[in-house]
């Protein structure tokens, strides 16, 4: 006999990964951090039309040290990079980051001196985002893509030095 069958019905069953994975996916809280342009796309998203809360992530956060979430939305100037890179310091681990619009992805159609081509060049990027703007859906979107990644994370795994690692060796190719 299986031990579906042993157990009472209505049983669920799930290992401690997978529930520490589904109580983190669901208390994300977002950097208040807003570059350019993305960003009123960004503030909608968090108005009750798009009611983020079903996601438990209403509640963006002044403070980094309260995010795990960076939403970079809009162009990073070469002067905001070390404020960028600090306030990504300073945020509670384990933490993610999300580029919103082409700006953010690969500097779009500012191809200029002072603006940097990519955050990822400033901090490691779990999701880009196209668009310009990307529609509030299309964060929404992104942001559950990035709940998915935080559901099977493996426990003890720092994924940050995975991602590091990666962009320097797609940095050196
Ligand atoms: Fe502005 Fe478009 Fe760049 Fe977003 S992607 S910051 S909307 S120019």
């Amino acid at each position: 006999m299986g031990i579906e069958e042993k157990l009472p019905a209505g049983m669920l069953l799930t290992t401690v990964e997978g529930l520490i994975g589904y109580m983190r996916k669901a208390s994300v809280w977002p950097a208040t951090f807003g570059l350019a342009c993305c960003a009123f796309e960004m503030m909608t998203m968090g108005a009750p039309r798009y009611d983020a809360a079903r996601f438990g992530m209403e509640v963006f956060r002044a403070s980094p040290r309260q995010a795990d979430l960076m939403i970079v939305a809009g162009r990073v100037s070469q002067k905001m990079a070390p404020v960028l890179r600090q306030i990504y310091d300073q945020m509670a681990n384990p933490k993610y980051v999300l580029a919103m619009g082409v700006c953010a992805s690969s500097g779009g159609m500012f191809n200029n001196y002072a603006i940097v081509q990519g955050v990822d060049h400033i901090v490691p990027v779990d999701m880009y985002l196209p668009g310009c703007p990307p529609r509030p859906e299309m964060l929404l979107d992104a942001i559950l893509k990035i709940h998915e990644k935080i559901q099977h994370a493996k426990l003890g795994v720092n994924h940050r030095k995975e991602l590091v690692e990666r962009e320097q060796t797609a940095l050196e190719a």
